[in-house]
């Protein structure tokens, strides 16, 4: 894998080309697609156009959390003010901010315009470069960052924390992201994290969405409970 190292005020920034090195059986199971599915000959016919122009990428960066008081986090001279965040961050004196992004190449190619697997692709996209992007914490630093916070997951740390975390990572536009006037990330299948060494912790343990398909941990009543001090 590609990748690019640049130092920013002793901690280090890493750019991150995600290689499109997965194989049609892998990139189908990331779209949900069996092997008896109909579309399945579609994924085969469209992998050759995606592996030539997606564009996913990440950006990740060190960083010293510097002080936690009550519900404020302060990690390189910027406070976050979030239970969530203070709660979990307590013990841990480095993290990793990232952003993520499977890049709008697909859009961009002219090649999928009116597929309506296009936005099943670009998550899929997202999900390679996330994973991708973990294992590179881990195989290089031995840093397991499975663990994540992600502003605008939940009310506690909202979608505008987004503004100070991206100035922090610097140049997100290098693998073609932005902000939106409100917070919201583009290109769409894109993410934003803070990842800590822990507890394997999901933001779907504490989201009170309960019936959202895109659930991948179960909502923790008395985890919810401990950390807001309110009945869910
Ligand atoms: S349950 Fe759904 S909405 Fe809530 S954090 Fe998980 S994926 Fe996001």
């Amino acid at each position: 894998m590609e990748e690019k190292s640049i130092q920013t005020s002793g901690s280090e920034r890493i750019v991150l080309d995600i290689p499109m090195d997965f194989t049609l059986e892998q990139f189908a199971a990331l779209c949900r697609v069996k092997p008896d599915s109909p579309a399945w000959e579609e994924l085969e016919e469209a992998l050759p156009l995606i592996r030539q122009y997606g564009t996913p990428g990440a950006i990740i960066r060190w960083a010293n959390v510097e002080r936690i008081e009550g519900d404020e986090t302060t990690i390189e001279g910027v406070t976050f003010r979030s239970k969530v965040v203070a709660d979990k961050l307590r013990h841990t004196p480095r993290v990793f901010l990232s952003v993520v992004t499977a890049g709008d190449g697909l859009e961009r190619s002219g090649e999928f315009e009116g597929d309506p697997f296009l936005n099943t692709y670009n998550a899929a996209l997202l999900f390679h470069a996330s994973i991708t992007m973990v294992q590179y914490m881990k195989d290089k630093f031995g840093f397991d960052g499975s663990s994540m916070l992600s502003p605008g997951s939940l009310p506690d740390w909202p979608i505008e924390n987004n503004f100070p975390l991206f100035d922090m990572i610097g140049n997100v536009a290098e693998i073609g992201m932005s902000l939106t006037e409100a917070g919201y990330i583009k290109p769409w299948n894109s993410g934003s994290h803070i990842h800590f060494s822990g507890d394997g912790y999901q933001n779907c343990s504490l989201c009170k969405k309960y019936d959202c398909v895109g659930r991948r941990a179960r909502f923790n009543r008395s985890e919810y409970i401990r950390i807001f001090g309110t009945e869910p």
